[in-house]
């Protein structure tokens, strides 16, 4: 009976590899660097008390706070559960299943593609260069045929590097009246000169990605944004659900969008980014470290010897990092999210204490 249920799956959904997300895997840990979390928390309260209403699809004082802080105007915003919602939500806008295509550049962030296949929309992987990781333009742009939807991550994950800004340029003129450019700027906070915001207006077929979940602090709250030109955002009107904000979110969020926790989480980035270049210096001195890639981001890229045996004595010792060796060439590396300053000391320890063995 069980048996003939499972049959009813659809085929794409029954080989499916879901998202391998630091929750998912576990571990027992006591420093967590696996998420690319912010480890400084930030502290809200709530007044609200009743919640027998259903709140508003699109939250006006959320969206207006937003729209401000990032100087678009209101029409511009879409507030969704999460980045990740928008990523989904581009997809079932946009991409016939069986028909259309997305183009994504690994090594970067899985869920572009993950969506992708949930959703029977194809999948164009054009790796971007090996070592600079920036973006193969001209292999995209004989790849163009039946593709609806660019994804690029900027600062990318896992690698931490910034794309550059003519590369996006010329994508979002090569593409301009046959797909869009999405630019994930999940991390932008960490290094803001690098947003490509300033082009909305210049370009219909960009799209940013934003969150609370990182430099805000705030990934329990599951909160994001699209940014768009109103015509895209009045699209994905059409197909996001009918509450996709709590009323709780939606009031959380609107209170770290005001001044001062702006401020605030200027303030945790700056010590997140020293923390950061704390890290880098120290694992540079490490004979086991074979080579810290530059980040923008609050997170790094390392490449280990002896990857394994590293991951492995961090994660019994309860400090949980991401290992990234199974991506495209990113063999012995692991991702390490820059945690609170002793978080980052009591890593370095640990690991040398392995160097000296
Ligand atoms: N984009 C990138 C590049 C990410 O790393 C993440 C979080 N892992 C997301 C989007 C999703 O963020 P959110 O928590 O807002 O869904």
């Amino acid at each position: 009976m069980k048996d003939k249920i499972i049959h009813l799956v659809r085929s794409n959904i029954k080989d499916l590899q879901p998202y391998e997300s630091a929750r998912r895997i576990g571990g027992n840990g006591k420093i967590w660097l696996n998420a690319n979390e912010s480890p400084i928390p930030s502290s809200f309260t709530t007044n609200i008390t009743l919640f027998n209403r259903y709140p508003e699809c699109q939250p006006k004082n959320l969206i207006s706070s937003y729209a401000d802080y990032v100087g678009l105007l209101n029409d511009q915003v879409l507030v969704t559960r999460g980045a990740d919602e928008g990523i989904e939500l581009l997809i079932k806008a946009f991409c016939n299943p069986g028909e259309d295509a997305i183009i994504y550049c690994p090594p970067t962030y899985d869920m572009y593609a993950i969506n992708a296949r949930i959703a029977n929309v194809k999948i164009k992987e054009i790796p971007t260069f090996r070592n600079t990781w920036q973006i193969n333009l001209e292999k995209i742009e004989s790849n163009l045929n039946k593709v609806k939807l660019i994804y690029i991550c900027n600062p990318n994950n896992p690698t931490g590097n910034i794309i550059l800004k003519k590369d996006i340029i010329n994508l979002l003129k090569i593409t301009l009246e046959c797909a869009l450019v999405v630019i994930d700027e999940a991390y932008i906070e960490f290094s803001p000169k690098n947003s490509m915001i300033d082009f909305l207006q210049q370009y219909p077929n960009l799209i940013i990605l934003r969150t609370l979940s990182k430099a805000f602090s705030l990934a329990g709250i599951r909160c994001g944004f699209t940014l768009a030109n109103k015509e895209i955002i009045n699209i994905l009107h059409k197909v996001i659900s009918p509450y996709p904000i709590s009323t709780i979110v939606a009031d959380i969020a609107v209170q770290s969008l005001n001044k001062n926790s702006i401020k605030n989480m200027q303030d945790r980035v700056l010590k997140i980014n020293s923390n950061r270049n704390w890290l880098v210096n120290e694992l540079s001195n490490i004979s086991l470290v074979e080579k810290v890639f530059y980040s923008n981001a609050n997170y790094i890229l390392v490449k280990f010897h002896m990857f394994e045996k590293i991951f492995q004595h961090l994660w019994t010792n309860g400090i949980i990092l991401r290992n990234q060796n199974h991506k495209i060439y990113l063999n012995k590396c692991l991702r390490i999210s820059i945690g609170s300053y002793s978080e980052c000391v009591r890593l370095i320890k640990e690991i040398k204490i392995l160097s000296n063995r």
